[in-house]
This record gives C-alpha cells, structure tokens and sequence, in this order.
C-alpha cells in the first residue's frame, strides 16, 4: 500500500468513527496492515452497545455445524428480505474472525476440554455463540481491542471527539470534521473514511440502548450524500427491565436467560407464549399483554443464575432478587437492521465513504436480525471495510473544510412520537402524523414504514397485517436527494 506523502499531523490512511467493536477492531486491522489510523472515539468505552453486549459472537465453530446451517438460520431469522450474499459472508467468514480475535488476545470461554464452549441462542439450529467472561462478552472484548488501539503506534486515538460532519469534494468523501469536548473543531484527511458510531434504538422512548445510540452515522453519512436503507426494520427486544429508576428501566435481560429456561408469565402465574420463539414473536405476545392492561414478569427462578453475575448485580442494585420474585419487563427497541446502505465490503454509495456494524445495512438482517449476529457483522465486516478502504486512491489536499452537519440528538418529543407512531405495531395514519416530525431522521424512518405496506418480522403494521411475496428481497432505498426507491438485493 502506498501512503500519501504529505506530511500533515491531520492526515491519515484510515479514519474510523466510532471504538464499539466495530470500530476498534476495523482500526486494527487497518493498522495491521500498516495504515495509519485516526480512530475518533465521542464517549468514554461503557457507553457503547457493544460494551453492553449480554450474549456472544455466532459463528459456525462447532464439528457438527456449518456455514450453509449458520446461513439458514440467518435466512429464515430475516424473513424474506435479507440479503443472501451478505448473509453468506457473515456465515463463511465469522469463524476466521472468531480466531482473530483469540489471536489478538481475547480469551472466550472454554469447556472442560479446553475447547470453545459454544452457547445455544433462540432461532439457531446448532450451539454456535460464544462468550467471554459469560455474560460480559462485549465489556471484555471492547476493553481487551481497545487496550491494543491505544498502545498501536499508528493508531491516533481522539478521545471525548466526535465526528461532525464528512469532507466531500468532487463527489467523494476525502475526511471528516471532529470536535474534541474541550477544543475546537479539526479537519481530517484520509483515503477511507469509516463510520461505527453504532444504531438508533435510542431514538426511541424506550430503548435497551446507551443514550448516544441516535443514528449519528445515519445523520452525517445521509447529510454528506449517502443512500440509507431498510430503516423501518427497528428489533424490539422482549425483555428489558421495567423500572422506576432511569438508570435501570430498559436494561436487558438477555434471550440466553429464556435458553436457560427462565419464563414469561403474568401477574396471574399464566405462561401465555413459547419463550424461544423468534424475537418479533414474543415481543409483539408482550406487548399485546400490556396492552390488556397485564403485567409480563420474566421468572428466573427455575435457573442457574450463577452463568448472569452482571445481571444479577444489575438487578440487585435495581433493588431486586431473582432468584425469589419474578422481575417486570416489556419490550424497548433494541437493534437497527437498517442503516447506511453498503456493499459485500461496506462501500457507501459515497465514494470513500464505509460503514460498519449497527451504522451500516448490507442487507444481511433482512426484517430480523438472528441474536448474536451483530457482533460477528463487527468482525466480518470491519476486516472487510479496513482491507477495501486501504485500496482506496489518496486524496488530494482538500479545500475548505466542511460545516459541522445537522444535529444528531433527537428532542425528548421525538423519542416519544416514535416509539408511539412507529412502535411494535404501526398504522398508516401514526406514520404519518411522525412524517412531519421535527427531527429529520424521525421523518425519514416514517417514510420508510409508510412505503412498506405490509408486515414482516420487527415491521407490523395494523393496517396491512398480511406479508407481501411481492416485497420478498426488497430493500427500500432513501437517497440523500429525492426519489425514495426499491431495490431487490440478492
Ligand atoms: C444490551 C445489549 C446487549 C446486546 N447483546 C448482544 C450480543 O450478545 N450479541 C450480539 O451479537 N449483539 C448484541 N447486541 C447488539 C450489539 O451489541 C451491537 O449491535 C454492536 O455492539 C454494535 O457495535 P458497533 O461497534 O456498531 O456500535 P457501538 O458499540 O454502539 O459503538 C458506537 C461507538 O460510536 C461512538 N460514536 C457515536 N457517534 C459518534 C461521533 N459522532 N463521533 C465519534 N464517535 C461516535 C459511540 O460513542 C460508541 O462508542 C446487544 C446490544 C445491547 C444494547
């Protein structure tokens, strides 16, 4: 690879917004490769999805499994709509990562044998996930990338900055904008520019998300001229605690506790659904409950709880026991299947432009993501985005930086239009009165659900309740000018 020449300390190979696992691991690799990385982190590490993470990689380790099983399960948990070459990518490539990452030093759990101890999730045919440190998968795996990002020689970590906007010149994304919290903006050049800067669930009132998970990436990359894609598909998780406390109200608790055995019942003692059913399923059986006027407890008493200690904690400083009462929960808007729309490499429609993880759509969720599918879409496709985006011609010196982009932080009212207008079950006439919504990623999402007249997986709509065969492998496509359309991506 050939760097650029000029000596510029705002000049990198690789720009990567955002230290989830997404971004973290697609620095490394890019500076494994010998780029030089600008890796801009908004937030201190907890406040990424990924340091959340409950549940583990997928990944097709196990004698008896493969990718092609991995693959079905993937399909089917999509519902119609994903996209097969994407979803034969994650498939084929996680196991790879999955030793990467053992390669760079994370230890994942191991049976008594010393192998891998595979973990068996709702929707997976064959035991396939696997963990570090049990439940704490995604703390160990941001904490141990992010130790190796920032002793890298040629990884420039910005901490406390975000990205403001992307640099586009002649119609290709040259670099980015980035203000450091206690500093003044700074313009960064790169051949590759790479968003991570996670999902949108926290657009919703009620989200099992950190705060700062609003869509950023959607934003600037929509603002800088990028297509979005499937943003009507938004996963309600079942089972997120119900609290009096904001700190605790929405925390998760993980599908891997129903694997376990633990079970939905109401106030009356009454199971009323198949508690490893796909997650739209048991979601919509929760919220229909509610909507009687029922309270829905998750019961764990039944199981080893000694496998969920941060859970456990968790709900003891929310001043609860599980092992003695069953513990309320309902569902809170969990994962983006839409995005930035990319390629097999995580190529924008801006040239220059990449998106990883929860900000990017390659269409490999379709209308449901498969648990603990997004981890390993970190993996597979930030190697993919690292290795593509050092093939991407240097730029030139660039002109006059831009303006920061539009604000990415939604108004309390928004958040509270869309997990009422664009909840587990939506109506023409909800979407769109959200339409005219201040905030411009609210009023985008409300097309996107208006479009799809139908209801598959995480999209129901009450006023089309049937799924449409006609809207099989069809993604609906928002570009950043005029002329919304539909797109079949196999
Ligand atoms: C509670 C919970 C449990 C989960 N459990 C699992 C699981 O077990 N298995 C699984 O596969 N998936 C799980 N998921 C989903 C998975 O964790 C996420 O999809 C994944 O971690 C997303 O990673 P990411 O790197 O794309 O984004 P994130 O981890 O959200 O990271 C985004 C980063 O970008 C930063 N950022 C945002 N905007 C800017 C900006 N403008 N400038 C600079 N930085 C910015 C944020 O501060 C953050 O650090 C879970 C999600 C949650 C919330």
């Amino acid at each position: 690879m050939a760097h650029d020449t000029t000596p510029d300390a705002s000049r990198a190979d690789v720009i990567v917004v955002g230290a989830g696992a997404a971004g973290l691991y697609t620095a490394l690799v890019a500076a494994r490769e010998g780029a030089r990385v600008a890796l801009v982190s908004r937030s201190p590490l907890a406040e990424s999805a990924s340091y959340w993470a409950q549940g583990g990689i997928a990944a097709a380790l196990a004698d008896d499994d493969s990718a092609e099983l991995h693959m079905e399960d993937t399909l089917s948990a999509g519902r119609g709509v994903s996209r097969e070459g994407a979803a034969r990518v994650l498939c084929e490539e996680a196991p790879a990562r999955v030793r990467d990452l053992e390669a760079l030093g994370v230890r994942f759990d191991a049976d008594r044998r010393g192998a891998l101890a595979l973990g068996l999730e709702g929707g997976h045919s064959r035991r396939r996930v696997v963990h570090a440190g049990g439940s704490a998968t995604g703390r160990r795996i941001t904490r141990d990338l992010s130790a190796l990002a920032a002793r890298h020689q040629r990884i420039e970590v910005l901490e406390l900055t975000s990205a403001s906007s992307v640099w586009v010149e002649d119609g290709r994304c040259i670099g980015a904008l980035v203000e450091a919290k206690d500093g003044g903006p700074r313009a960064l050049l790169a051949r590759g520019t790479v968003l991570a800067t996670g999902g949108a669930a926290a657009l919703w009132e009620r989200t099992s998300n950190p705060r700062g998970a609003t869509g950023v990436g959607m934003t600037l990359a929509h603002a800088a001229g990028a297509d979005l894609a499937d943003i009507e598909f938004m996963q309600f998780h079942p089972t997120a605690l119900v609290s009096s406390d904001d700190g605790h109200d929405g925390f998760l608790l993980t599908e891997a506790l129903r694997g376990e055995g633990a079970t939905l019942i109401t106030e009356d003692g009454e199971r009323f659904v198949e508690e490893l059913s796909p997650r739209d399923e048991v979601a919509l059986a929760v919220q229909r409950q509610l909507g009687d006027g029922r309270t829905v407890l998750l019961d764990m008493r039944a199981i080893d709880l000694g496998r969920f200690p941060n859970i456990v904690s968790a709900l003891h400083t929310a001043g609860l026991d599980p092992a003695s009462q069953p513990v309320p929960v309902a569902p809170a808007a969990h994962y983006t299947m839409g995005g930035v729309a990319t390629d097999l490499h995580a190529r924008s429609s801006l040239p220059g432009l990449y998106a990883v993880g929860e900000t990017g759509c390659t269409g490999l969720h379709g209308a449901n993501r498969l648990a603990s599918n997004s981890l390993a879409e970190c993996f597979v496709f930030g190697w993919r985005a690292a290795h593509a985006a050092l093939g991407e011609p240097a730029v030139p010196g660039g002109g006059a930086p831009p303006a920061p982009g539009p604000s990415p932080v939604p108004p309390p009212e928004t958040r509270h239009a869309l997990w009422r207008l664009a909840g587990l079950e939506r109506t023409r006439a909800g979407l769109e009165q959200l339409a005219g919504d201040p905030f411009p990623l609210a009023r985008l999402i409300a097309g996107s659900a208006l479009a799809r007249e139908e209801s598959r997986g995480a999209h129901q709509r009450a006023d089309h309740p049937a799924t449409d065969p006609e809207l099989d492998l069809r993604h609906f496509v928002v570009p950043a000018a005029t002329g919304a359309r539909w797109e079949e991506w196999r």
